[in-house]
């Protein structure tokens, strides 16, 4: 068999250099023949210094380095194009992986997906654009790797229910009084994964667990009330599905992102993986409710999906906003809720049917979030 071809967006970041692990693993498996970074020039020289011959391209600065092949405008999409790939792992952050997803899947790759923005802002606009040029899209994000891998193994006809674990992040165990005073630095520091900066704070705030609720929805068809969230302190078990019966099932491994993103480079095929084997003796494994009142970002990522599609671009537009205040000192850690939940107070689209009306909704709802922030 020939290895896949695979082309990595994002390669610099914390998905994206556990992406690199994985491929450099197995050179049997996987062939890399593309990277993509944003600005970190140095970064993505010595990312590609790891699979020579993978053309590098960077998206949001001038590069003068011969090496780099593409970059500017329409950068990615050209690479897409011209490196012939079999598949795109995705891990750029935030909205702006939106528009690479779409271009991978109009390449005709199928997309390895980290990048839960793009689910939450199109889910079903990119799904049904995957279809219709009859490419896959597999999950990455632990929660949703565990429940794909669950519901490609049992079905999803007798499929009741989807339990998401949360790790509960920086602050789970901190008197709910003192997080008005959290710092930008004590969110950043996660008790169990070593992850992206925007991502650790959602989930110390659950943005993150209200992102992939959203993700899950969109992903796996389910009414909203079917998908449920636990808090599980250790992070091993990653998802649990609930048949008809009752019967649970788990996906159970190490915190570490290279299983999931190998099952997903490898599909539909499981192959032998140097990451992510976990020992079971001695842990003690244990499950809570989420509190509302110290998550309440939890609590809106469901009153967005059950008002729809523009709400759930508007919150996940919120939150980055947010989080981008808070990291800069401008609001407190206690006002994210805050100003999300004034900016899904407006109205929004219940169904959005093109890219661009997505985009013309997370622009808005940006500025709404800098305005409701005036407030705060
Ligand atoms: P990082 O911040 O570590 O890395 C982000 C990557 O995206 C970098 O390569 C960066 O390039 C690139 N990038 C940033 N902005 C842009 C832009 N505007 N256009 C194109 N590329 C851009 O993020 P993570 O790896 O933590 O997360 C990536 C995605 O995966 C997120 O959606 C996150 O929610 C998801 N995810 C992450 C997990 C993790 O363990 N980290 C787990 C599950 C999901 P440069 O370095 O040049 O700035
Ligand atoms: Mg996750």
């Amino acid at each position: 068999m020939q290895p896949k071809r695979i082309i990595i967006l994002g390669a610099t970041g914390s998905i994206g250099r556990s992406a690199l692990d994985v491929a450099v693993s197995r050179p049997d498996l996987f062939r890399v023949v593309g990277l993509s970074a944003h600005s970190r020039t140095e970064e993505l020289l010595a990312a590609g210094r790891r699979v020579p011959g993978a053309a590098l391209c960077l998206t949001g600065a001038d590069s003068a380095s011969p090496e780099i092949g593409y970059g500017g405008p329409g950068a990615v999409a050209r690479m897409l194009e011209e490196a012939q790939a079999d598949m795109t792992l995705n891990g750029i952050s935030g909205a702006a992986g939106l528009e690479p997803s779409l271009q991978a899947i109009e390449a005709g790759t199928d997309l390895a997906l980290a990048n839960k923005e793009t689910m939450v802002l199109a889910g079903r606009l990119v799904l049904a654009k995957a279809a219709a040029r009859g490419v896959r899209v597999i999950p990455v994000d632990s929660e949703h790797s565990a429940v794909f891998q669950m519901v490609e193994r049992f079905g999803a006809g007798d499929l009741e229910e989807v339990i998401l674990t949360a790790s509960g992040g920086a602050f789970r165990d901190r008197p709910i009084a003192e997080l008005p005073h959290a710092t930008p630095e004590e969110a950043s520091t996660h008790p169990n994964w070593n992850m992206g900066r925007k991502i650790t704070i959602d989930s110390a705030s659950m943005a993150n667990k209200g992102l992939e609720v959203i993700e899950a929805i969109r992903f796996f068809g389910l009414e909203s009330r079917r998908v449920k969230v636990l808090i599980h302190p250790q992070s091993r078990v990653h998802a649990l599905i609930r048949m008809r019966d009752g019967a649970l099932y788990a996906q159970v491994s190490e915190t570490d992102m290279r299983l999931a993103i190998q099952s997903a480079l490898s599909w539909p095929r499981t192959e032998t993986c140097a990451f992510g084997r976990l020992d079971l003796a001695g842990l003690n494994l244990s499950f809570r409710e989420p509190d509302p009142a110290r998550f309440p970002l939890l609590g809106l990522a469901y009153r967005a999906v059950d008002a729809g599609e523009g709400y759930t671009i508007a919150y996940n537009a919120a939150n980055e906003t947010a989080v981008d205040l808070f990291i800069r000192r401008k609001i407190r850690f206690t006002d994210l809720a805050g100003l999300t939940s004034a900016v899904l107070d407006l109205a929004w689209p219940s169904r959005v049917d093109s890219l661009e009306e997505v985009l013309s909704v997370d622009v808005e709802a940006r500025a709404a979030a800098l305005e409701a922030a005036k407030g705060f």
